[in-house]
């Protein structure tokens, strides 16, 4: 049987690893094919390094459920690497039109790597020797077979397929119309851009917000900002940062951040954190990264069933399966893996019979 999974993020990945880790004779994928249209696996795991300081643009925080992300890590022999949130750190906060109030943390057993979450993806690449992983290579057609799925520009059909995609993707590229698909209209992204900056520690004059981990924005405070994250207080990294490095993110409700350009963008970095936190001077270093379909908002409406027969099997994996999260993401990709197994046992042992 041959098994093609779409979308190289760490839900893909995991959902690689699982199925070739979980896999018997009962249930087995001769091929495991993996297509990623970008040139590099991850997806919004984003880290970036100044100098060897690290800089995370996508998720920097992995909470600690049971079957998520920490236990994949030590799973996978990454666990010396696990550090925990800075324990002296100062907890997150809201900026309101009325000052700053306490901010409810979700993040009590969360950690991150010592040299940068990108260390799961590369470790994950590391294991996945018996899969065929394709960089480069964007799907755009998936269509019906007699048995089993075909993906454009290949011959052979696939017995199973895991589109491991955004919701908004899926609709464009798969041939399938009605009930099975009604799901993705019930997940909704809104673009974003994150600017990353190092500065100097004399840099910021409201020396107290500095030692938070991080701060989110009420809409009404109107500066475009909805969170900053102080990366330097937040993890204790393996090269402890003299500096002050962070991150903004932007995505303010009916504007497309994603439009403005870079000078705009650092322009409204700069402005928002003279205003809130006392800026003074510019960063030594900064980066950008625009995200057009990332932290969806899911309906609470959304149940999201394969299509499998015994002629072929099709499913769908991502942070609209079980949460937002790296963790969800990981614990929705073992279910699949596991379902989609069971899947192949049952088509071999009706074969046999
Ligand atoms: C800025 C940011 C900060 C976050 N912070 C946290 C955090 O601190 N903690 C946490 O737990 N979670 C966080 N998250 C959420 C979490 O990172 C994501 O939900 C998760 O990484 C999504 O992984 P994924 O593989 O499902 O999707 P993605 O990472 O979006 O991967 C999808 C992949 O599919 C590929 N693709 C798209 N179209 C095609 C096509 N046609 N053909 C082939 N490939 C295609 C893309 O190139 C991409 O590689 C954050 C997310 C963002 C964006």
């Amino acid at each position: 049987m041959r098994l093609a999974i779409v979308g190289g993020g760490i839900s893909g990945l995991a959902l690689a690893y699982y199925v070739t880790t979980r896999q018997h004779d009962a249930s087995r994928f001769d091929q495991v094919c993996l297509f990623e249209a970008s040139p590099r696996l991850g997806g919004v795991i984003d880290t970036r390094l100044w100098e060897s300081y690290v800089l995370e643009m996508g998720p920097d925080s992995l909470v600690d459920k049971p079957g998520g992300a920490v236990e994949l890590i030590r799973e996978i022999g990454l666990g010396d690497h696990l550090i925990p949130m800075n324990p002296d750190a100062k907890p997150p906060l809201m900026r309101t039109t009325d000052g700053w109030k306490p901010f409810p943390s979700t993040e009590t057993r969360s950690y991150s790597l010592d040299v940068g979450v990108h260390l799961l993806v590369e470790r994950l690449g590391d294991r996945l020797k018996s899969v065929d992983i394709k960089l480069n290579r964007p799907v755009s057609r998936v269509m019906r077979a007699s048995t089993g799925w075909y993906l454009d520009g290949d011959d052979t059909p696939y017995d199973a397929m895991v589109l491991a995609l955004p919701a908004s993707v899926i609709p464009l590229i798969l041939e399938e119309s009605g009930d099975p698909l009604s799901w993705c209209q019930h997940v909704q992204y809104q673009p974003r851009a994150v600017v990353g900056a190092v500065y100097r520690p004399d840099s910021f004059q409201a020396l107290d917000l500095v030692q938070h981990t991080g701060f989110v924005v009420s809409p009404q405070v109107g500066l475009g900002l909805t969170a900053v994250t102080w990366l330097s207080s937040k993890w204790p990294y393996r090269r402890r940062s003299p500096y002050i490095v962070l991150r903004t993110f932007w995505g303010p409700p009916g504007e497309n951040p994603g439009a403005w350009s870079d000078s705009e963008l650092l322009r409204r970095h700069q402005q928002a954190l003279e205003a809130l936190a006392g800026l003074r001077g510019a960063p030594l270093w900064h980066t950008i990264q625009r995200l057009e379909t990332a932290l969806p908002q899911v309906d609470g409406r959304v149940t999201i069933e394969p299509i499998a027969s015994d002629h072929g099997y099709l499913s769908f994996l991502g942070p609209y399966r079980i949460g937002p999260g790296v963790s969800d993401c990981v614990k929705a990709a073992a279910e699949e893996a596991d379902r989609v197994l069971a899947w192949g046992q049952q088509r071999t042992l009706g074969r046999r019979r």
